[in-house]
C-alpha cells in the first residue's frame, strides 16, 4: 500500500502552459505527459498524430518512447498522461475511457473553451465510470 494522497500535484507554471499550449493548438487536441521528480514536475509534449485531431488523440510512437527512455535515465516518475479538449468540457470521452492504456495513471484533460471557462481536470480512468482526482498545486514545484 502506498502513503502517496489520491492528487495530482502540479505548478501554477505549468497549469499556466498547458492551458497557453491547448489554446494555441487552435482545433487540435494536444496530447503529452506529465513527470515529476522530488525537484519539479514538468510536461513532455508528444506530437497528436490522429488525422481526426479535433476530437481524438493518438501519440506519435517515436516520441513516446523518447519520453519513457527520459523518464527511465533521469529517474523521474510519470505523473499524469495530458490531452485537451479544444471545444469540449474537461470529462474523458467514451474515446478516451476504451483508449486509455495505463490504468493506474490519471488522465489529465485540459479545456480552453469549456462552458463555464477554462478547466482542467484529472480523472482515475480504472474505474467505471471515471472518478476526478484533485489537481493541488505545492509550493516546492514553483
Ligand atoms: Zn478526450
Amino acid at each position: 500500500m502506498t502513503s502517496e494522497p489520491p492528487v495530482l500535484v502540479l505548478s501554477d507554471a505549468l497549469m499556466r502552459d498547458l492551458l497557453d499550449a491547448a489554446r494555441a493548438a487552435g482545433p487540435r487536441e494536444i496530447c503529452g505527459f506529465i513527470v515529476h521528480d522530488d525537484k519539479a514536475v514538468q510536461c513532455l509534449p508528444v506530437s497528436n498524430i490522429a488525422t481526426r485531431s479535433h476530437d481524438r488523440f493518438i501519440m506519435d510512437p517515436a516520441e513516446q518512447i523518447a519520453v519513457f527512455r527520459q523518464i527511465r535515465e533521469q529517474g523521474q516518475t510519470l505523473g499524469a498522461i495530458y490531452h485537451s479538449h479544444p471545444r469540449g468540457e474537461a470529462r474523458p470521452s467514451r474515446h478516451d475511457i476504451d483508449g486509455h492504456g495505463y490504468p493506474r495513471i490519471p488522465a489529465l484533460i485540459i479545456a480552453p473553451a469549456a462552458r463555464h471557462g477554462a478547466v482542467m481536470q484529472a480523472w482515475m480512468m480504472h474505474t467505471q465510470p471515471p472518478q476526478p482526482l484533485p489537481i493541488t498545486t505545492t509550493a516546492r514545484f514553483l
